[in-house]
């Protein structure tokens, strides 16, 4: 495994769909240096690519399932790797969507370790369930609608996140690597509770 004080931090930022972790991507990204890959736009991109992988699992996709972990875990390392050769002062690594279960939480070091990266923790922003409806409802009537942004998938998808990804709360909370924060403000409220955390536990200077 690759020693820790020399290997870039990494981070994963958890939390349900509509919960604004897109947006705080972004800011961790364009304030923090950090390099920011995040497996649903891995997976949108293998399936526009017309990967064999990805078009197996697209029903799944469509339905608001999860696609099985060897598969999202082969596309985050290989984009990983794509995105850190690429760029060489990258501060720290920003995971978005993954890990998604306990089972890619357990596939963590493995993935890291030979790509020089360490992992901190989880990220986890808190809002609650009824706001999160009400921001994807409006999502799906904007420009940035995606093919599941509808009434039934995004219950199906908040389904599925309580039974598969609630259980990784328990998992990094008891590997003391969950930080909690409150997901409810303005972006630059929310990021105003992030920052800190990011920079103290990163160890970044
Ligand atoms: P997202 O954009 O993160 O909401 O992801 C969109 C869809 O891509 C999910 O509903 C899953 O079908 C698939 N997906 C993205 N990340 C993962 C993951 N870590 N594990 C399994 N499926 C994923």
């Amino acid at each position: 495994m690759a020693n820790a004080s020399h290997s870039i931090p990494t981070f994963s930022i958890l939390g349900p769909p509509g919960c604004g972790k897109g947006t705080q991507a972004e800011f961790i990204k364009s304030q923090l240096g950090f390099l920011h890959v995040s497996s649903g736009d891995i997976f949108r991109g293998a399936l526009a690519r017309g990967d064999e992988n990805a078009l197996a699992a697209q029903d799944l996709m469509q339905r608001g399932e999860l696609v099985p972990d060897e598969v999202i875990k082969k596309m985050v390392h290989d984009e990983l790797q794509r995105i850190l050769k690429a760029s060489e002062n990258a501060k720290g690594v920003l995971l978005d969507g993954f890990p998604r279960t306990v089972g890619q939480a357990e596939m963590m070091d493995d993935l890291l370790s030979d790509l020089g990266l360490h992992f901190v923790g989880m990220l986890n922003l808190q809002v609650p369930e009824a706001l999160l409806i009400e921001r994807l409802l409006k999502r799906g009537q904007g420009a940035e609608k995606r093919p599941d942004d509808n009434e039934d998938v995004i219950r199906e998808r908040m389904r599925v996140w309580k039974e598969k990804t609630y259980p990784l709360e328990e998992y990094y909370e008891a590997h003391k690597q969950l930080f909690s924060l409150d997901g409810v403000g303005s972006p630059d409220e929310v990021f105003g509770r992030l920052k800190p955390v990011i920079v103290e536990q990163g160890q970044l200077a």
